[in-house]
């Protein structure tokens, strides 16, 4: 007989005589009868032991919690039970005992602080509300990919330990690499740019990036997922348009699988497309305007992104960077030199995105490098790329845990990332 899950229990797609299998959530016992809660990934069903029904292969009583069984038994659809689903027992099997007491509880009510339950993360994960994030990310994920292969982007793979830093700043976990220094790659962006000089139309990764930042917040990672395009013959607002279609994609991707899953998903609206638009500039007027001070040039703080978030619904995109904070692979703008054709999505105060054209022409990618104090000569293998017939290119690169946490409402990027790597967290 096939194993059945519990979900097709509920659906009436298995009924009679079924076989299940899962984790011992719970165990209740009366007089004359036990009841198991058993759970697998789909869902939980009760099942029913009378005391009468004499030789079962074990004694309910000593199956102690999360423990891995199979039950062999009648289904029938039971509207008094919680789950909705019971099953008589004919017969069950223990296939592996879980230790008691556990360190985390699967079903207390009180949830546990955020470190107890990242050090227990293979038991924070069994619980149905936070396993269902990790679903919704893949759901989110998966309407991202559909959209770029309809757009046909090839996904590729690029290295992870490299010797130059892909903006040369200080944020680098350094690793030995034989006899040679290396990194950890901060974003696959200059690797993307070669592949488009190597005649890839558009491509785009799912792969993790690393920053060593010293700051430990509810929106960083150390180790994140980032989702990165490259396209070529293209500009900022051909990036942002495709950008806006991918998230909406993600969005309708993860509504229509997960709607009976995760609550707060049914209140994700479908965003209308385009998205809102506002330059930099225009953030300083609002900042001003609310008695803010900030001088062209600098970046937005947490405090001031939330004063010009207030102004719209929900994603919005600032453009027009100054080139003082943009990376040196950023386009400058040709009719105002101080900014460049970049932009960043936002929702409400958070980025989830930056993007930007990039610099096409050698020399100016050389200047650019010089103006912040890096050394071209470190970059030689990039720079060839653009020397031998580079077309003009756009592209972006979004946070995965940061779009998941926004969409879900969470408070705490850790959330988002299966098992998190941050200023203190190595382990699990
Ligand atoms: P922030 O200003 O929020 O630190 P950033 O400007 O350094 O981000 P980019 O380098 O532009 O970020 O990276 C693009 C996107 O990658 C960000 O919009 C964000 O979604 C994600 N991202 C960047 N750094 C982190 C991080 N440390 N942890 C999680 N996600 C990140």
């Amino acid at each position: 007989m096939e194993y059945s899950y519990i979900s097709d229990l509920r659906s009436g797609k298995s009924s009679g005589t079924v076989k299940v299998r899962g984790w011992v959530q719970d165990i209740r016992r009366l007089k004359n009868v036990d009841f198991i809660i058993l759970r697998d990934h789909t869902g939980t069903a009760q099942v029913t032991v009378k005391k009468s029904s004499g030789s079962l292969g074990v004694d309910p009583g000593a199956i102690n919690r999360e423990s891995v069984i199979e039950v062999e038994g009648e289904n029938v659809q039971n509207s008094i039970s919680k789950t909705g689903t019971e099953i008589l027992a004919n017969r069950i099997n223990v296939i592996n005992t879980s230790m008691a007491p556990l360190p985390l509880p699967v079903t207390d009510p009180v949830e546990a602080d955020i470190e107890t339950r990242l050090n227990n993360r293979f038991l924070d994960l069994r619980k149905p509300h936070i396993h269902h994030i990790f679903e919704a990310e893949s759901e989110l994920m998966w309407g991202i990919r559909k959209f770029l292969h309809g757009e046909k982007f090839v996904e590729v793979h690029t290295p992870k330990v490299v010797a130059a830093a892909t903006e040369g700043g200080a944020d680098l976990f350094g690793v030995k690499y034989f006899e040679m220094e290396a990194y950890l790659n901060q974003s696959p962006q200059l690797y993307k740019e070669i592949l488009i000089s190597s005649g890839f139309n558009r491509v785009f990764e799912v792969g993790p990036a690393f920053r060593a930042e010293k700051h430990n917040t509810v929106r960083h990672l150390n180790e994140f997922t980032s989702v990165d395009i490259e396209m070529a013959f293209s500009d900022h607002n051909d990036a942002m348009s495709m950008l806006e279609r991918a998230v909406k994609s993600g969005i309708g991707s993860m509504k229509s699988a997960m709607d009976d899953r995760v609550e707060l998903i049914s209140k994700i609206e479908t965003p209308s497309l385009p998205f809102p638009r506002i330059t930099y500039r225009k953030c300083i007027d609002v900042l001003h305007d609310s008695n803010e001070d900030l001088e062209f040039g600098l970046d937005f703080t947490p405090e001031q992104l939330k004063i010009i978030g207030d102004g719209f619904e929900g994603f919005y995109f600032i453009t027009e960077w100054p080139s003082t904070v943009r990376p040196f692979y950023t386009m400058i703008n040709q009719q105002d030199e101080s900014i460049t054709n970049s932009f960043d999505l936002q929702y409400k105060d958070k980025e989830i995105t930056s993007g930007a054209q990039r610099v096409h022409d050698p020399v100016l990618l050389e200047k650019r490098f010089r103006n912040k104090g890096l050394n071209p000569k470190d970059f030689e293998f990039y720079l060839n790329a653009f020397r031998f017939g580079m077309p003009p290119h756009a592209g972006w690169g979004l946070g995965l845990e940061r779009l998941t946490m926004i969409l879900l409402d969470l408070k705490n990027i850790r959330e988002t990332s299966l098992f998190p790597r941050d200023r203190t967290r190595l382990v699990p």
